[in-house]
């Protein structure tokens, strides 16, 4: 590693990539940002580049990427403009790069983020997706190549730091651990009466009540998704099985996360809902540094609740764990069936209730498969992606006639 170490940020323009920056910013010469990436907010992408001065800044969206390139050929000609997602797997791939934050959303992080698992850097998982739908593909990578995951989503990095110091993602499975528990808040729609679920709209489902995130993560949240998907990333991180993973709700978002031992120690990581710490500790690891969040102030917080999960009012949590267990590519259909639906609830063309429905459909109707290869994956995700719209249409259908 050269003396200050590069990073990519695959996903700058989103919520965990703002967060990351301001991170990187509170702690200068720390590391050197080589390269940002976003999909189509050239806007944002451009402020950033002005600022943060990358090697290199790529948009997926190839006009986006033109438009960028005009831009900063007045204000910032050194910096190599690039487009598609050939340009995002270079930048995560690039010799001068040490670690890649991995903050794309959804399946769209996939081929770059295993590009940087290929390529042995240190890796800061935020893109769960990447992981639930390629698993043992991804992990494989990992132990190949010789690259450190650290987790980012909030549980994780709680229970990899409540886990022993020389524990890493992707090597031996930890010892004398009987199970995870990983907290979830229960999202905006914990109390609200099951029959109002049918007509909540977007505004509500992103309006979780401790954690500003991304569009699609505040929905994940809402239906639970994000926890089955959560317990699936779990599993491949720490090589758990699912029985030893186990959700708790605890709406207060202070508990990150917690581990049992076999001697009856439970050990918990704690403190303000605010992503900027699991970023912080992954960007610094071993080490600790500032991340701008205040202190936990335990007399505020008064109390902690915790309680099970309902899944009669959170159905996808239940699809995660059926998917889990079905195994091969099941996962990689309930990922990309859960993305359909809920963009498609995003854009007002299915109730919130419809995500689950979708996702159950595109399960059954799509075979699980070995996933021995990135083309099975590919194609897995493809598939399940055309039966979930087809799926959708139908429904659209039947509600007009
Ligand atoms: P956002 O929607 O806020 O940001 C997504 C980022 O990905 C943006 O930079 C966006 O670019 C980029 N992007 C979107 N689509 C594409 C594409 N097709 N190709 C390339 N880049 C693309 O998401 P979040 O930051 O909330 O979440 C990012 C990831 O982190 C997700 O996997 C999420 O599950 C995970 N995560 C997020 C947490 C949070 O608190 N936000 C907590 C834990 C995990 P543009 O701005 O141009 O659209």
């Amino acid at each position: 590693m050269s003396a200050t170490p590069g990073i990519t940020l695959l996903g700058s323009t989103g919520s965990i990539g703002v967060s990351t920056l301001d991170v990187i910013e509170r702690n200068p010469g720390r590391c050197r940002v080589v390269a940002l990436t976003a999909n189509s907010d050239v806007a944002r992408l451009l402020e950033q580049c002005l600022k943060f001065r990358p090697r290199y800044a790529v948009m997926a969206d190839e006009s986006a990427a033109a438009r960028l390139r005009v831009q900063l050929r007045q204000q910032a000609p050194d910096i190599e403009v690039m487009a598609g997602v050939d340009g995002l797997v270079r930048v995560a791939e690039l010799d001068e790069v040490d670690c890649v934050m991995a903050a794309i959303v959804g399946a769209a992080g996939l081929l770059p983020t295993l590009a940087a698992a290929r390529a042995g850097k240190r890796v800061l998982l935020a893109n769960k997706e990447a992981l639930v739908m390629s698993g043992a593909l991804f992990m494989n990578e990992v132990r190949r190549s010789g690259a450190v995951l650290l987790p980012v989503d909030s549980e994780h990095n709680a229970v990899f730091q409540c886990l022993p110091p020389d524990f890493l993602p992707g090597r031996a499975s930890p010892d004398g651990v009987e199970q995870i528990l990983l907290t979830a808040s229960g999202g905006p729609f914990r109390t609200t009466p099951l029959e109002q679920l049918a007509s909540v709209t977007p505004e509500q489902a992103c309006a979780h009540p401790n954690w500003e995130m991304g569009r699609k993560i505040s929905v994940d949240s809402a239906t639970m998704m994000n926890k089955g998907l959560e317990v699936i990333e779990a599993c491949w991180l720490f090589g758990l099985p699912e029985s030893k993973v186990q959700v708790v709700l605890h709406p207060q978002s202070v508990v990150h996360s917690l581990v049992q031992y076999r001697d009856g120690s439970v050990l918990a990581e704690l403190g303000r809902p605010d992503m900027r710490t699991p970023i912080a500790h992954a960007l610094a690891w071993p080490e600790r540094v500032a991340s701008g969040v205040g202190l936990l102030d335990l007399f505020a917080v008064g109390r902690l609740d915790f309680e099970p999960p309902d899944l009669d009012r959170f159905p996808c949590l239940a699809l995660a764990t059926q998917a889990w267990r079905a195994g091969g590519t099941a996962s990689t259909v309930l990922n990309a069936a859960n993305e359909v639906a809920v963009q498609a609830f995003l854009d007002g063309r299915l109730p919130f209730t419809g995500i689950p429905r979708v996702i159950e459909a595109t399960l059954e109707q799509c075979p699980v498969q070995s996933p021995d290869s990135l083309d099975v994956i590919l194609e897995a995700d493809s598939a399940a992606r055309m039966t979930a719209r087809a799926q959708i249409e139908q429904g659209l259908r039947r509600a007009g006639s």
